[in-house]
């Protein structure tokens, strides 16, 4: 069974292949289940998708007027929850597809959350921080009447980060009349952030790696991974693995590669980096092509960056035993299939990256009730849960003979699913 809501919604969503990735996975999990038909066609478009405009004072003088988008794609379970993303590529199609995502990877972790996501098309890196500060300010603003902590709540993603999240914040209580931290998550900690927030996204991912690792049998200490991207996930990736004795030989972003294959010192990297230097720059490391960066032989691949950078070009190139995907959508299906024919161990994005949203989910919590939990509270917590998914997927996928994408996405989408079919269609 496939949905019937017409797949080529290209008059909408734009030519996104992204949109069309999420489209398609989401009939392969059709195909795999017995999922009601109506429910499926409710599933396989959002709720709700904002188009807003946001003009902005520029510091040279005049004002630009960036897009911006808002994406609700299920508010079944609770308040919609998702990541806001400054980047150049981002479109309406890119961010409905990370807002379905966001629904799967709920219905994994079982959160009281539906899926959502938001982004502006800006290049981050070239905005003075007033710009960021005025943009961030305005878009709040501008999807004011959709967003509130009962009904969506945003979150950092890409290019954005824990200062944008206090603007969101800042904003939204000004407009309401009284400091309301639960309409955002991955705040300052001093601001009603919580502990742990900034690491759980890499922490998560760790944590999937390990275990990993221990089901097949490979021993940490004569493991290596290589990582794209050195932001957020990246970075802390990097660190927790570095930490439990794995050698990280290579590590690349948007602006060039490095390899090392001795092991890439990643508290001097650390360093470098907080310096405002470029990690291509690092000295202890050689440059390579970025395209060598996913070619290198290693034990763990982590892509920690963008989408759809596993390709058919690619996949049947990976030299590694274990793929984590940090980054959301990081394989195209086409990649998948060939992906499924090799011995490489995919941990799926929907479950593989989902400790941000479970701390963010402790951070809403801590926020309503006013209660702050301590540091080793909300890394038990989050290794327990994570730990939990990661081997229902495992056994679905053992039990079902799926590979763990498919096993992921089922979990995920029946979740959803089934509270959409117990609440009943509205009238
Ligand atoms: P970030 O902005 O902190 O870092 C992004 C990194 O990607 C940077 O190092 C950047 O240089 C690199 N990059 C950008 N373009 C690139 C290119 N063309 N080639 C190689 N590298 C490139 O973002 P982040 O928060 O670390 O998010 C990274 C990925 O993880 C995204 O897919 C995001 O959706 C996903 N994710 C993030 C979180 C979170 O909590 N931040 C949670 C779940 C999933």
């Amino acid at each position: 069974m496939t949905t019937s809501v017409d797949p080529d919604l290209s008059p909408i969503y734009g030519d996104s292949p992204t949109f069309r990735m999420a489209r398609q996975q989401l009939d392969a999990v059709a195909e795999a289940t017995d999922l009601d038909a109506g429910v499926l066609d409710r599933l396989s478009v959002p709720k709700r998708a904002m188009i807003v405009s946001i003009p902005v004072r520029m510091d040279k003088g005049g004002v630009k007027v960036f897009t911006g988008y808002r994406v609700q794609h299920s508010l079944t379970s609770g308040p919609s929850k998702g990541g806001l993303r400054y980047n150049p590529s981002v479109d309406l199609g890119e961010v409905v597809a990370l807002a379905m995502w966001m629904s799967w990877k709920c219905g994994i972790m079982n959160l009281p959350f539906g899926g959502a996501k938001g982004g502006i098309s800006c290049d981050p890196a070239v905005l003075s921080l007033g710009e960021k500060e005025r943009l961030t300010r305005r878009f709040t603003d501008e999807v004011l009447s959709i967003i509130g902590p009962r009904q969506d709540v945003m979150a950092p993603d890409m290019g954005t980060d824990e200062q944008t999240m206090a603007w969101i914040y800042d904003t939204y209580s000004m407009r309401v009349g009284y400091a309301c931290p639960e309409i955002v998550t991955g705040k300052p900690v001093e601001v009603g952030g919580c502990i742990g927030r900034r690491e759980a996204t890499g922490r998560g991912v760790t944590y999937c790696i390990m275990e990993a690792l221990a089901e097949l049998n490979l021993r940490p200490h004569e493991s290596t991974a290589v990582v794209q991207g050195f932001g957020n996930v990246g970075s802390v990736t990097c660190q927790e693995l570095h930490q439990r004795g794995l050698k990280i030989i290579a590590i690349g972003d948007r602006y060039g590669s490095i390899r090392n294959l001795k092991g890439i010192d990643i508290p001097a990297l650390a360093k470098h980096v907080a310096t405002g230097k470029l990690v291509k720059d690092f000295p202890g490391a050689e440059p390579i092509a970025a395209d060598e960066l996913l070619t290198t032989p290693c034990t763990v691949l982590v892509p920690a960056a963008l989408e759809r950078v596993i390709t058919a070009e690619n996949a049947g190139k990976l030299a590694c035993r274990v793929l984590a995907e940090g980054a959301n959508g990081p394989t195209t299906v086409e990649a998948d299939a060939i992906l499924s024919r090799s011995d490489i161990f995919v941990i799926p994005d929907v479950l593989c990256n989902a400790g941000g949203v479970t701390v963010s989910y402790f951070e809403w919590v801590q926020d309503i009730q006013q209660l702050m939990w301590s540091e080793s509270m909300v890394n038990d917590k989050l290794k327990e849960l994570m730990l939990r998914a990661f081997h229902q997927v495992l056994k679905l996928s053992r039990d079902r003979k799926l590979p763990m994408r498919t096993a992921a996405l089922i979990l995920g989408v029946e979740k959803v699913a089934r509270e959409k079919m117990i609440r009943g269609l509205y009238p």
